[in-house]
């Protein structure tokens, strides 16, 4: 018999000559009690969070645990069924509404997580025969999206709107073309050049699908993402989101205004072959996206804490992932995964806790101390924030 884990035995491998060294497993921290969006108890210890997708500190909103806990009492704890069964209650469809409203889109649809929403959409409007022209650096659950689906795929140097046109006019101009793109690239926390991207993918007769996963609720005048920011969401045919960063609670979706959409309710399997998410869930994300239509404030906020982050780590010496702050992720590179470990391990003995990001899922095999800023961070906390960065990267070697 072949083991069929054989092929994890590199990882394995790998693995364990990092723990060997008495660092901590960076993937196996617990959250001991969670008492505010940016602090948790961690190995006993109080901890600032500054590796979460809570953006805009919604997890802890009153109006929003409120209507979940209502939820809850009125709907019962699950669906115990798909979308298309019996698992569509009013709440799903008054979360619809809110994401209709929020985008000012005419339709809507909720998946049971971002993932799937990617998984789903894409493997089912690209289909045989079709091209799928996504970044280089795009999110797993886009790569898993086009591995599922039939179509042929075609991917570009990050962020390159000439690479971009450049295959798009290598493909047979009357093929069945989707470029996929994100407004925020989550490892590095860099935008994406949407506008001429967008230009150039209408020019050549492609639709786009845009993941704002890490805009929403943040970057635009409405909090609708970079393509909002950048004056193009006109022009984006299907934007892809989750509820699992600002939004504070867990599920996905993609708006549109394709009058054909609501025919993908019949053929999306990622959305009929799941149970749907719980009437709780649901409750909490429409009010959570209702309070995000108001939320300027809150952006401005998170705004000055990436700005005096960034600007405070560069000083500090840290190499971070863009020149200047572009969304509220703040990569810290690291030379090599053991001083990034290190470094990690470091920053939680000081109560701080960041993402250890490594590859697969980082460009170009780079180690990274990923930072995500939240509106509810205040100004003292990020100073605090910078205090220990110093103190660890010192301690470590990092910085001098
Ligand atoms: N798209 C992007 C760009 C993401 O970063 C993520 C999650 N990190 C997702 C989609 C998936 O979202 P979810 O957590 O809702 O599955």
């Amino acid at each position: 018999m072949t083991d069929l884990f054989s092929k994890f035995d590199p990882l394995i491998q790998q693995r364990e000559t990092l723990l060997a060294t008495g660092v901590t497993d960076p993937y196996n921290l617990v959250m001991e009690k969670v008492i505010s969006p940016t602090v948790a108890i961690c190995n006993g210890r109080e901890t600032i969070l500054l590796g979460t997708y809570n953006y805009m500190g919604m997890t802890f909103d009153e109006d929003v645990i409120a209507a979940g806990k209502d939820a809850l009492d009125k709907f019962g704890s699950g669906t115990t069924g798909s979308r298309v069964l019996n698992g569509t209650y009013q709440g799903h469809k008054e979360c619809e509404e809110a994401l209709k409203e929020f985008y000012a889109m005419d339709h809507a649809m909720v998946f049971s997580t971002g993932y799937q929403a990617n998984l789903g959409i894409i493997s089912t409007i690209a289909g045989k025969g079709d091209y799928v022209i996504l970044d280089i650096d795009s999110h797993a659950s886009i790569y898993d999206g086009c591995a599922m689906g039939n179509a042929e795929i075609v991917a570009f140097r990050h962020n390159d709107v000439e690479a971009l046109e450049k295959r798009l006019k290598r493909l047979p101009p009357e093929a069945g073309k989707l470029v996929v793109l994100e407004g925020v690239y989550s490892m590095l926390g860099d935008v994406a050049p949407l506008k001429e991207m967008i230009r150039v993918s209408k020019e050549n007769g492609a639709m786009v699908l845009v993941d704002e996963a890490h805009s929403m609720g943040f970057i635009g005048e409405n909090g609708r993402g970079v393509a909002e920011a950048q004056g193009v969401i006109d022009d984006v045919d299907f934007i892809i989101g989750t509820f699992s960063k600002s939004v504070g609670t867990v599920g996905g979706f993609c708006v549109s205004n394709h009058p054909k959409f609501e025919i993908l309710r019949l053929v999306c399997r990622p959305y009929v072959f799941t149970a749907s998410l719980p009437p709780s869930v649901v409750a909490t994300a429409a009010t959570s996206i209702r309070k995000l239509m108001q939320g300027s404030n809150k952006r401005a906020h998170l705004w000055e804490n990436s700005k005096v982050l960034h600007k405070g780590l560069r000083d500090l010496g840290f190499t971070l992932g863009t020149d200047e702050p572009q969304s509220a992720i703040i990569a810290v590179i690291m030379p090599d995964l053991e001083q990034g470990a290190m470094m990690w391990e470091a920053l939680l003995e000081e109560g701080l806790y960041v993402n250890l990001a490594r590859p697969p899922a980082t460009p170009a095999n780079m180690t990274l101390l990923r930072c995500s800023l939240c509106a509810e961070h205040t100004i003292e906390q990020v100073s605090e924030i910078l205090g220990r960065f110093e103190r660890a990267g010192k301690r470590i070697g990092i910085i001098g």
